[in-house]
């Protein structure tokens, strides 16, 4: 762990609403987004959010454009100087509190744009509790497969359709083809689903054919968002084989507006997964020793649901990503590890997030049984997957005895019909 004097639990911020309880954005968050007020004619550029307000990096000179592709860059030791520098003007001591108040923009009246552009998105699979209950549905006697405790499977997702939290979500057509169907229809998803997710954004890439060492991994990881992995069940399972998943993942993916930064994130670092005595050891270009002491995360992540009937949402499960098989060193390591390059802003996936107990499922087909056992709500109504006009809302957080309680903000999208064929 690297912590400094921005993770100080004490520290104290000008900007009142920061120390609300509840608040995602404290001092010790500084968490970083792209952003423009509403209804101004102005460009988009970098803000960092503090309690219910957005600081404008420009404030400290800092100036971005409409991505945070070249902040992120420019790597993990810069990203530490920033992080230093807003800590300090953010906080009671700072002197030049009347200049930087100019700057602060409320997020009620901020709209706010992908804070990256995200050139590579690939999915991974890493949570082993999602990857047993999935392949329980397909092959109860034998739910994973011999290459799961190897390497961390992934896919090459879509960057194009990777949406901002609040965007609608269109209920996608494909081909369907119910097991006992003679043929696939062309028709509307009827198992729409989400799944529970953190996303990795690459900070400074590696050149062609330089795989990154496990060991420097983190060095080129500018920071997480939510991520919610939209997926129609249906399409699903009649495309996947042999190649894997394909258009009823890349429709849409949504992520959160605002940057947790790889250094926010050093208190809540914890060790590896503990893997069973008779699980494989990693190969060695996927183990290091510090990686297998505290590259784990503990990221609570939780999903909510609002029906067009429910004033309230209800939480629908929560989990934390410490239970990952593989720590997000190994998935960068493997990623690379054929010589591939990363860009600054290319999104890395953790794939769904579910824990052991039945309340800890990041996605609706883990909950229902694959619809076999529809969702119980409070108000009386049932859920095996998802219907129009239902909104899921994930919320993640980072909670530690003795340092400040961080958040995520949310990632949240609204499901709308199917449009015309
Ligand atoms: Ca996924």
């Amino acid at each position: 762990m690297r912590l400094d004097d921005t993770h100080d639990p004490a520290l104290r911020s000008w900007v009142e609403s920061a120390h609300e309880p509840g608040c995602n954005f404290p001092i010790q968050n500084l968490a970083l987004g792209i952003f423009k007020r509403k209804g101004q004619k102005e460009p988009a550029r970098g803000g960092v959010a503090i309690g219910d307000q957005i600081l404008d990096l420009a404030a400290l000179g800092v100036r971005t454009g409409p991505t945070l592709n070249s902040l992120a860059a420019m790597g993990r030791q810069a990203a530490r100087k920033l992080r230093r520098e807003l800590s300090r003007a953010l906080s009671v001591k700072t002197r030049h509190k009347k200049r930087l108040q100019k700057h602060l923009v409320p997020m009620k009246q901020a709209e706010l744009f992908l804070p990256v552009a995200i050139g590579d998105y690939s999915d991974f699979f890493t949570g082993i509790h999602h990857a047993t209950n999935m392949g329980r549905m397909l092959r109860p006697d034998n739910p994973l497969l011999p290459n799961y405790k190897w390497l961390p499977i992934g896919y090459h997702g879509r960057g194009s359709s990777i949406v901002i939290s609040g965007a609608a979500v269109r209920r996608p057509r494909g081909q369907l083809k119910p097991p006992d169907a003679p043929a696939p229809v062309y028709a509307a998803s009827k198992r729409l689903d989400y799944e529970v997710e953190l996303g990795f954004i690459a900070g400074t890439g590696n050149a062609l054919g330089r795989p990154i060492a496990v060991g420097d991994a983190l060095e080129h990881v500018f920071g997480a968002v939510l991520l919610n992995d939209w997926s129609a069940r249906d399409m699903q399972a009649w495309e996947y084989q042999p190649l894997g998943p394909f258009l009823a993942k890349s429709f849409a993916t949504t992520i959160s507006p605002w940057i947790v930064t790889m250094d926010a994130l050093e208190p809540y670092r914890c060790a590896a997964f503990a893997r069973a005595a008779d699980d494989p050891q990693p190969l060695p270009y996927l183990l290091d020793e510090d990686d297998q002491r505290e590259g784990g995360l503990a990221i609570e992540v939780e999903m909510h649901l609002r029906t067009p009937k429910m004033k309230a949402p209800v939480r629908l499960s929560r989990g934390n990503f410490r239970d990952s098989y593989w720590t997000l060193a190994q998935i960068v390591a493997h990623q690379t590890s054929n010589g591939c390059n990363l860009q600054p802003g290319d999104l890395l996936g953790s794939g769904t997030i579910s824990g052991a107990s039945a309340d800890s499922l990041g996605s609706l087909m883990e909950l229902s049984l694959a619809g076999k056992n529809p969702l119980q709500l409070a108000n009386g109504e049932t859920r095996s997957f998802l219907e129009d006009g239902d909104e899921v809302i994930e919320r993640g957080r980072c909670v530690r005895e003795g340092y400040a309680t961080i958040g995520f903000g949310e990632a949240s999208g609204r499901i709308m019909p199917a449009g015309a064929k």
